[in-house]
């Protein structure tokens, strides 16, 4: 198969494991006879620094010539005094939006060699493995009007039935290419657009009588996500309840440098990135963990590639690496090697 891959380094330990998730998707490529190419672009501070704005004209062509994105992570306090309006971070809004990235996929999943890493007991833990199906585009983040004066604020929270209905389609698409359970989570007893979103849900299951569905409430869905998380499927959620839960739910395996993400649209482009940010009291010292980025490469391959076994196995050599009890500096215990000797640990899983 060939297919182009935009690589967005940004900034702090960007480069670090984006070169890492590069490295092991060459390495997948080698194995099973594709041939990929790698596109690189400018994002964030990065591209700040080079042209004075953190998303390029031709950083969008590169992606747009692209059949998916890889992406590092942006920001740091070298660019604090930034205007806001060309602040590092506001490339990540722009590129969702650019791209209509309305989904954003955050599976959590918890590996049995790094019990040790979670705050929860392992018991609790254990067999953890769930995704988040965050809306992206649409709810109180994006919508009018707006306001605040010295004595009273508004923001609007509105969703449309398109927008809903899309969202949902993908969850129910994911549960059933997983264990067939989906939780819809908002808040129906107070909120007219969660009352909304449960009766499409309702309307939309008819259509996936193999995948059962529940509605939880999102303030008793935080609780459960600390008291059973094993109990969880997939969870499909609006905008703000999806932001919190999701980094409540990353908190679950401990280690913020494992986790994964992609952000998808109808057809099969998306951009993939590890849930951390740029991380920059360790940045260049080859301390990274570069498992989340290695692992979004991985859901790249399947998700806009449709290869299940390569990416499968790039999750099998990462599990493996880990059984072997080799760690990166954030993790407990094991030993510790640096961002590229682990990252090698990998490939020669792969091999
Ligand atoms: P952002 O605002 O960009 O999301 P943040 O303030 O939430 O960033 P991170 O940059 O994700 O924070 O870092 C939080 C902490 O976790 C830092 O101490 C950082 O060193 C550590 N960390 C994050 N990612 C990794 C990783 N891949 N490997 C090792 N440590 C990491
Ligand atoms: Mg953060």
């Amino acid at each position: 198969m060939k297919k182009r891959i935009a690589v967005l380094p940004g900034d702090g330990i960007g480069p670090e494991v984006t070169q890492a998730a590069v490295d092991v998707v060459k390495a997948t490529a080698k194995r099973f006879h594709h041939e990929f190419e790698f596109h690189y672009a400018a994002i964030g501070g990065a591209a700040y620094d080079a042209v004075g704005e953190p998303l390029p004209d031709q950083t969008i062509e590169v992606c747009a010539a692209s059949d998916a994105v890889l992406l590092g992570s942006v920001g740091g306090p070298k660019w604090d005094q930034v205007a806001p309006e060309v602040r590092p971070e506001k490339s990540l809004l722009a590129l969702r939006k650019q791209f209509n990235l309305y989904a954003n996929l955050r599976p959590v999943k918890a590996h049995e060699a790094l019990q040790e890493a979670s705050p929860l007991k392992p018991e609790i833990v254990e067999g953890t493995d769930f995704v988040i199906v965050r809306e992206l585009t649409g709810g109180l983040y994006f919508s009018e009007p707006r306001k605040k004066t010295e004595d009273s604020a508004v923001d609007t929270l509105v969703y449309t039935r398109k927008e809903i209905e899309r969202i949902v389609e993908t969850a129910f698409q994911l549960a059933r290419s997983r264990n067939g359970k989906l939780t819809s989570v908002d808040k129906a007893n107070v909120l007219a657009s969660s009352k909304l979103w449960r009766e499409i849900v309702e309307e939309m299951r008819t259509g996936y009588p193999d995948v059962t569905v529940e509605h939880m409430l999102v303030d008793a869905a935080a609780m459960q996500l600390i008291k059973e998380p094993s109990s969880f499927d997939v969870i499909v959620t609006e905008n703000l309840f999806g932001d919190i839960l999701s980094d409540e739910a990353s908190m679950i395996t401990g280690s913020l440098g494992m986790l994964p993400s992609a952000s998808v649209r109808d057809d099969s482009f998306g951009v993939y990135e590890p849930i951390h940010g740029s991380a920059p009291d360790i940045a260049g010292q080859g301390k990274a963990n570069p498992a989340g980025a290695i692992l979004s490469a991985a859901m790249l391959l399947k998700q806009s590639f449709g290869l299940t076994a390569e990416a499968q196995a790039i999750e099998d050599a990462v599990e493996r690496v880990l059984k072997d009890g080799y760690t990166t500096a954030d993790l407990k215990g094991g030993r510790v090697l640096s961002t590229e000797q682990w990252t090698a640990k990998v490939i020669e899983e792969l091999d």
